[in-house]
């Protein structure tokens, strides 16, 4: 039994046949870009997100990057976001010119703290990108009212929260735009890359499903600057076949949760939940004062884990630019030092949960 972060071969064992012939049918069509399982799939999701548009793309990234080009984002521009993410959403803003203004996050979900938002806003404020990380949701209602009462719309960093609720309604439906990933990994994840925006605003839809393929309504007539950004017609293809199952996974994810947390509560922090938000566990992550120690114990009995996020998005090398220091954040900053994500995904077994919570204590001594 080799225990692994997320185990895509097993996922693949149980439904060859259908993402064979579904891989097999874009094959034999001929239709690799923009084939009608694109289509298909953007209807798809767009109704289960419970908004109007959809629109693939080639990756998480992309659809951040385009949702801020729809929003007219460019030079003396500021984007609000988290500091304790992936890098890509700080990465997009200053690809466009624009200045990544970091807000802390909450000690108690992760996700970027509203009062730190309201804070950091400006004139110069042209979006606020709240992450759900690890697929719990930020808090909406709050960023929603500051986003209406000033202005500044919302795109909701979904790629690790697809299917996720907040008080009944998904994700990448309750700001202005909601963009996910289907990289590999994530709970609805492709072959390869693959991405998608949604939002229920005509305008921005139409302009950015015309950013996707190089700012063009008509083929040869650019009415803006865009890129070359589709979704693969074998990917939506595969994601169809996947996303049959998705909530079911999901579920599946959450019950391996609660099974951590059972058996280690108290003897390390677990992550919360709230009654109000349905949490999907793209990570199950623990805080410990002890992690790096832990991390390689784990190691040495043969049980991986991961560390998201070793470096708070203020403090890489790359971002130096922006003015930032150690300090600045102490919340991400402490979060950075102390979590650690253990094995999560929809084919993990009761008996991998007990041998890695069984090691987990055997480590702390309890
Ligand atoms: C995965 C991820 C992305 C980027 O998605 P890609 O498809 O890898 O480009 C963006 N934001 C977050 C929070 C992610 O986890």
């Amino acid at each position: 039994m080799k225990i692994q972060m997320v185990d895509l071969g097993r996922q693949y064992r149980e439904i060859k046949g259908e993402i064979d012939d579904s891989i097999q049918s874009v094959v034999d069509s001929g239709q690799f870009i923009l084939g009608p399982d694109v289509k298909e799939l953007e209807h798809d999701l767009a109704d289960y997100v419970g908004v109007k548009h959809a629109i693939g793309c080639g990756n998480g990234t992309d659809a951040l990057q385009i949702a801020l080009m729809s929003l007219g984002v460019g030079p003396g521009d500021e984007v609000i976001t988290t500091p304790f993410t992936f890098v890509a959403t700080a990465e997009v803003a200053a690809l466009l010119g624009a200045k990544t203004v970091f807000a802390d996050v909450r000690e108690d979900d992760f996700n970027i703290d509203p009062k730190e938002v309201e804070r950091k806003i400006t004139g110069k404020t042209k979006a606020i990108v709240p992450v759900h990380l690890f697929g719990q949701p930020a808090m909406m209602d709050e960023l929603v009212e500051i986003s209406s009462s000033r202005g500044v719309p919302i795109v909701e960093d979904a790629a690790q929260a697809f299917g996720a609720e907040y008080k009944g309604k998904k994700m990448c439906s309750l700001g202005k735009i909601g963009c996910v990933s289907f990289f590999p990994s994530k709970n609805l994840g492709a072959y390869g890359d693959g991405g998608m925006i949604f939002t229920s605003d005509d305008d921005l839809a139409k302009k950015m499903r015309a950013i996707v393929s190089h700012g063009s309504e008509k083929k040869y007539y650019h009415d803006y600057i865009g890129v070359n950004s589709r979704l693969d017609t074998i990917q939506a293809a595969i994601l169809r076949v996947k996303f049959r199952r998705l909530d079911r996974y999901n579920e599946l994810r959450s019950g391996f949760a609660g099974k951590y947390t059972e058996r280690l509560k108290g003897a390390v922090g677990t992550p919360r939940t709230f009654s109000d938000r349905k949490h999907i566990f793209h990570q199950y992550t623990i805080r410990t004062g002890r992690r790096d120690q832990m991390l390689d114990y784990l190691k040495e009995n043969g049980i991986p884990s991961a560390v998201y996020y070793p470096v708070p998005l203020h403090l890489q090398k790359a971002y130096q630019y922006a003015g930032y220091k150690a300090g600045d954040f102490p919340i991400s900053e402490k979060l950075s030092r102390e979590v650690l994500s253990l094995p999560m995904h929809p084919h993990l077994l009761d008996e991998e949960v007990e041998l890695i919570t069984a090691t987990i204590k055997r480590f702390l001594g309890k």
